[in-house]
């Protein structure tokens, strides 16, 4: 019994997700926080902001050189973007398939972009692409102490005993 919460424990990570501007502004709050929560995922921290320029280009700081980097960025810091960290058993890949293909018109159905999205620059919501870039967001977005640790009465249910 131990030994198994120890080997669940060691599998759990953290993702950062936000919802950018066009989502918020299209009411689809709800929709996406939904989707990570019916999966089974644990939102540990959240909050309204609306990022600077200058935040948003850290936030980007690896697309600097593409041609839509700026675009972006004045899109990022445009309104209020929802910033969340949700945990769980490999959320960081499986949050992006939750998500989809970057481009909406490449996304499958049924995931929140292809659903919910249709161009590339307005395509809703960001999530981490690896273990490192999480980390790096989850700091950059988030100081540690906003992070909220607890168990939910959930979880037995969602990974067993
Ligand atoms: N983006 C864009 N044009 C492109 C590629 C990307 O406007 O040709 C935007 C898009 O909003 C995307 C963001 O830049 O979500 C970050 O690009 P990335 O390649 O990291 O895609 P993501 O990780 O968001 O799927
Ligand atoms: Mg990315």
């Amino acid at each position: 019994m131990l030994q198994e919460q120890e080997a669940h424990a060691a599998q759990m990570e953290q993702t950062f997700i936000a919802i950018k501007p066009d989502g918020v502004q299209r009411g689809l709050i709800s929709e996406i926080v939904s989707r990570f929560e019916r999966k089974g995922f644990k939102l540990v921290a959240i909050k309204v902001v609306v990022p600077s320029k200058e935040f948003a280009e850290k936030h980007y700081h690896d697309l600097k050189e593409r041609p839509f980097f700026n675009g972006l960025c004045d899109f990022l810091s445009s309104g209020p973007v929802i910033a969340m960290v949700w945990e769980g058993e490999g959320v960081i890949k499986y949050g992006r398939k939750l998500i989809g293909a970057t481009d909406p018109q490449k996304s499958e159905p049924g995931t929140i972009r292809g659903d919910l999205a249709v161009v590339v620059g307005r395509n809703i919501i960001h999530g981490s692409d690896g273990p490192e870039t999480a980390k790096d967001e989850i700091n950059l977005w988030f100081k540690p102490e906003d992070l909220v640790s607890y168990s939910s009465n959930a979880e037995k249910w969602i990974y067993g005993e």
